[in-house]
Formats: C-alpha cells, sequence, structure tokens
C-alpha cells in the first residue's frame, strides 16, 4: 500500500529544508516553530485519518492510475461519484481541524492540469498530458502533500502585464535551455506550502499574445533552490508564539489558518516537470477549471465543516447559559443550520451536475454554475454564521481572561463562580469553548472566507459569462403566446 504512517509524514518533511522567514526571523525547522507547527499538524492529520479504518473509506480511494489506494487529495475525479465523495471528503476534513485544508489547493490544482494538458496534447500536438501522470503517480506511489500557487502579487490592475515597469509582479519564465526552464517572480496567500512536499505553479490569469513567458505550470519540489518563503504574521501567530499554554488559543492543535508569499528567484524547472509554457491561449483554462473546482471546495464542502464547528459552540454556550428555550437563539441557531445547508446543497449539487471535460479527458469537474453559485452565497453566509454566533456567545467571546487564572491562586476560586454561569460544567470547557469561538468570530476567517477562490467579484464574472438567460425568456414569451 502507497500510503505514509502520520510519523513517516513527519520524518519525510524533517529530510526538506525549505527557506522560510517568519516575524524577521529565518525559521530553522518546521516541525519546532510553533506556526509552521500548526501546518505540519493539520498535514499530518491528513495521513492519520486515511489510515484510520473509521474514515479511510473519506479519505482513501484506488487510482487506478497506480492501482492502489491512495490519499484522497492527490486522485482526479473520474465520475460524478467521485466529485461528490471529494465534496464529503472537504466537509470532513475541514470540520476535523477547524482550519484550512492546506492540501486542497493541490488536489484542485491536478483536476485542472491533467483537463487542459490533456486538451492541450490534442489540440496541439505537445506531450504535456503524459508528463503530468508520470508526476502524478509519482506522488500517489510517494504519498505526498501538494500545495498549489496561482495568486501573484500583480502590478497596477488597470495596466497590461507587459505595461508594468516591473515584470516579475507575475511569475514569468526567464530562461529555457535543454534540461529546462528558469522562471522568477511569486505567489501570495499561498496556503501552508512549507509543510508539503511539492507544490503545483499555475498562471493565475488568462494571457495574450506578447504573454508567452507568463503562460506557464509546472511542480516542483518545496525546498527547490530559490524558494524562499515569508510567513503571514498575525496577532494570532504572536500569540501563538508567546503562549505558555496552547489551550489557550481555541484550536490547540491545528491553529488559525497559515500562509506565505512564495518567492521564485530563477528557480529551475526539468521539463519533466513543466505543464504549460507558453500556449498562451490555454492559461485561461488552466484558470477556470481551477476555479470551478476550487469554488466547489471552498464554498459549498470547507465552509460547512466550517460552520459545523461554529454551530456545535453556539450550541453548547446556549445550553451552559440556561438559554435552551429562549426562542430568539434557537432561531438564531436554526438560521446557522439553514445556511449551512444551503451552502452542502450547493456543493453537493456542483458534484452531483459535474461533467467530463474536455470530454473524452476522463477529467471530471464540478458544475461552473453551481460552484459559483456555492463561493458566492458562503462569502454572505459565513459573515452572517460568525455574527449569529457572535449574537449567542455575547461579549466575553472577545473578553475571556486566561485560562491560566483558573490556577493563580489569588483569583482562581472568583474567575471558577463568575465565569461558570451557575452550570455544573467544569469553568475550564465554558472558558475554552469561548476561546474556540472567538477562534472563529474574531480572526482571519471571516476575510479568508471571502477571498480564498477569489472575491465575489470573480464570481459574479464566471456566472455572467455562463448564464445566458434564453430558457428564462422563452418561457415568458411561451405563457404570453408572443411568437417571433
Ligand atoms: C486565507 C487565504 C488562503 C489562500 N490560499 C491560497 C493558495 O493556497 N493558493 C493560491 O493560489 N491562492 C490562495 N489565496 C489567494 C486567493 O485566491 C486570493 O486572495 C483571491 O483571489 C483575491 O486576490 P487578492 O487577495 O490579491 O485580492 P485582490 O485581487 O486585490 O482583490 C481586492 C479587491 O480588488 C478587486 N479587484 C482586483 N482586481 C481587479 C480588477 N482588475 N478590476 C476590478 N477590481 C479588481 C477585487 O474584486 C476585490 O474587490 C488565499 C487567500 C486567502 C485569503
Amino acid at each position: 500500500m502507497a500510503l505514509m504512517t502520520p510519523e513517516q509524514f513527519e520524518q519525510s518533511l524533517s529530510s526538506l529544508k525549505p527557506r522560510i522567514f517568519m516575524n524577521g526571523k529565518r525559521v530553522e525547522n518546521i516541525l519546532e516553530n510553533r506556526n509552521t507547527r500548526t501546518v505540519v499538524e493539520a498535514n499530518k492529520a491528513s495521513y492519520e485519518w486515511a489510515l484510520d479504518p473509521r474514515y479511510s473509506h473519506i479519505m482513501t480511494c484506488r487510482s487506478p492510475l497506480i492501482d492502489d489506494v491512495v490519499n484522497r487529495y492527490t486522485h482526479i475525479s473520474a465520475s460524478t461519484e467521485d466529485l461528490v465523495k471529494k465534496a464529503e471528503a472537504g466537509t470532513f476534513t475541514a470540520e476535523m481541524l477547524g482550519t484550512c485544508i492546506y492540501r486542497c489547493v493541490g488536489y484542485d490544482a491536478f483536476h485542472s492540469l491533467a483537463a487542459t494538458c490533456w486538451e492541450m496534447d490534442r489540440d496541439l500536438g505537445t506531450g504535456y498530458y503524459p508528463r503530468f501522470l508520470n508526476y502524478l503517480k509519482m506522488v500517489q506511489t510517494r504519498d505526498l502533500s501538494v500545495a498549489g500557487a496561482l495568486t501573484e502579487p500583480r502590478g497596477k490592475r488597470n495596466q497590461k502585464t507587459l505595461d508594468w515597469p516591473d515584470p516579475y509582479l507575475s511569475l514569468k519564465i526567464v530562461d529555457k535551455n535543454q534540461d529546462g526552464i528558469i522562471v522568477r517572480g511569486a505567489k501570495i496567500n499561498i496556503s501552508g506550502a512549507f509543510a508539503s512536499h511539492e507544490m503545483v505553479v499555475l498562471p493565475q490569469a488568462a494571457h495574450f499574445e506578447g504573454e508567452e513567458d507568463y503562460a506557464v505550470a509546472f511542480a516542483v519540489p518545496t525546498d527547490a533552490k530559490g524558494i524562499t518563503y515569508v510567513c503571514q504574521y498575525t496577532p494570532y501567530s504572536a500569540e501563538r508564539d508567546a503562549a505558555d499554554d496552547l489551550e489557550e488559543l481555541g484550536n490547540p492543535r491545528f491553529g488559525q489558518r497559515e500562509t506565505s508569499l512564495v518567492i521564485f528567484d530563477n528557480v529551475f524547472v526539468p521539463w519533466d516537470r513543466v505543464f504549460h509554457c507558453g500556449e498562451y491561449k490555454y492559461s485561461v483554462k488552466f484558470v477556470t477549471r481551477f476555479a470551478k473546482t476550487h469554488r466547489m471546495t471552498c464554498g459549498g464542502t470547507c465552509k460547512v465543516g466550517f460552520m459545523n464547528q461554529i454551530i456545535g459552540a453556539s450550541r453548547l454556550i446556549q445550553e451552559y447559559k440556561g438559554l435552551e428555550k429562549a426562542a430568539h437563539i434557537n432561531d438564531e441557531l436554526m438560521e446557522m443550520v439553514v445556511l449551512r445547508e444551503t451552502g452542502r446543497a450547493c456543493g453537493m449539487a456542483a458534484a452531483n451536475r459535474g461533467a467530463e471535460e474536455p470530454v473524452g479527458s476522463g477529467v471530471y469537474l464540478p458544475d461552473e454554475l453551481m460552484g459559483n453559485v456555492a463561493k458566492l452565497n458562503i462569502c454572505n453566509a459565513f459573515w452572517r454564521v460568525m455574527a449569529l454566533a457572535g449574537d449567542i456567545g455575547g461579549g466575553l467571546l472577545v473578553t475571556m481572561p486566561s485560562l491560566k487564572e483558573l490556577n493563580n491562586p489569588e483569583v482562581k476560586d472568583y474567575v471558577k463562580e463568575f465565569y461558570s454561569f451557575g452550570s455544573t460544567e467544569p469553568t475550564e470547557n465554558i472558558m475554552k469553548v469561548h476561546k474556540l469561538l472567538q477562534n472563529w468570530t474574531a480572526g482571519q476567517h471571516g476575510v479568508a472566507t471571502w477571498h480564498g477562490a477569489g472575491p465575489v467579484m470573480a464570481q459574479k464574472i464566471m456566472l455572467q459569462r455562463v448564464v445566458n438567460y434564453d430558457h428564462e425568456k422563452d418561457l415568458v414569451k411561451q405563457t404570453l403566446n408572443i411568437n417571433q
């Protein structure tokens, strides 16, 4: 069996040497740094669950590519059933982690790469598809974690790429030789790449004649020469660095969510890892196929899992406070459930209405309309769920003292008494649940949900392309006996 144990996963990371900076300092060991460790733990959990008999049916599947069991996060959907299982795995992983599924961008990028490499080979006679399949076989056989990188710093948005004074604000090929290509530029906001083995890189935007050097997709080991990570640093990062008790942090093991700027300073990529090189008309296909897959993931699956955590904590606090019969709280909880199920329904519809794309490729992608509706819907629904949880949680969500006061002889009895809500639940548990909900409602998740997989305008633009209103117009004419 190809699957690694969690311990083997951790061991495999220790042999990589990515160049990482956080808070102005070099991170020498991602296994030991408290913030990078959260990503290690999250990816490690995906190895645990793949081997756990309770979850292996969700987290694994049989890959026809290597005729073996693989982690689902390395499998390309070959049917709508696969897409449904993909969606279910997204919800499961998100609700178990309570933070970002760092492997999902790579997983979604695989779908785009397979479909578009196949199409380029068919149309242009290139040899990308077998090359990509060889790469994927290696990933599956070695059970590797793969991050995905599309988003770029970009120059002034009202100027064309070729007019930017700095040509490297989009990642660009700077040289080619018989062995491979050399790329320069950067990707921003990249989730968890430093704790993955590999990173697949896709274009972020459509490209046009003259922009051939920007039309590039490839895979690199995360510690390839020339790659540097500059990690985000937030109040949550500082708190984790300073905390002498990780239990204070709301999500002790998996943390908030971690990204970094990934710099490619003349990185060499051998040809067998290059999947798009100059065929600028196809860059847009990479982007849109990734987007339709990732919007189902972000809109209709992982936020459903996140909402389960928020709903669970809100319900516990309702019970601690003895508000089970408060009509408006029950109403708020029910509204959360409806928003969660609307999100799930959109994700499931995107999966169930998915189709082979391009026909003949064997690659199944979610339905574009429903994937975009899923993401657009969740952008607003998630803020609303956060607001409802904030109402139920009360001011204590942001004012709770340290758990250490429970051991402070000067105040421990007061703290136990006054944060008990008079309930039989140990005060420590009540405080921890409030801290978990603080992590959701007063952290990065609102903005992250809005922008991850693209802000709302990106979905609206896609939807305007997909919807043509012909059916609706015909209905009205038919009803009114209007003949053309
Ligand atoms: C937590 C998190 C994790 C992420 N993980 C990954 C990852 O793993 N891999 C990855 O590739 N990306 C990742 N992303 C990036 C994500 O896809 C982008 O944040 C998203 O596409 C928005 O891009 P931006 O952040 O540059 O915002 P911007 O593009 O700057 O958007 C800000 C505003 O400007 C508007 N705008 C932008 N350009 C134009 C224009 N040309 N015309 C008119 N309006 C415009 C937008 O509509 C929006 O209203 C992640 C983002 C977050 C927040």
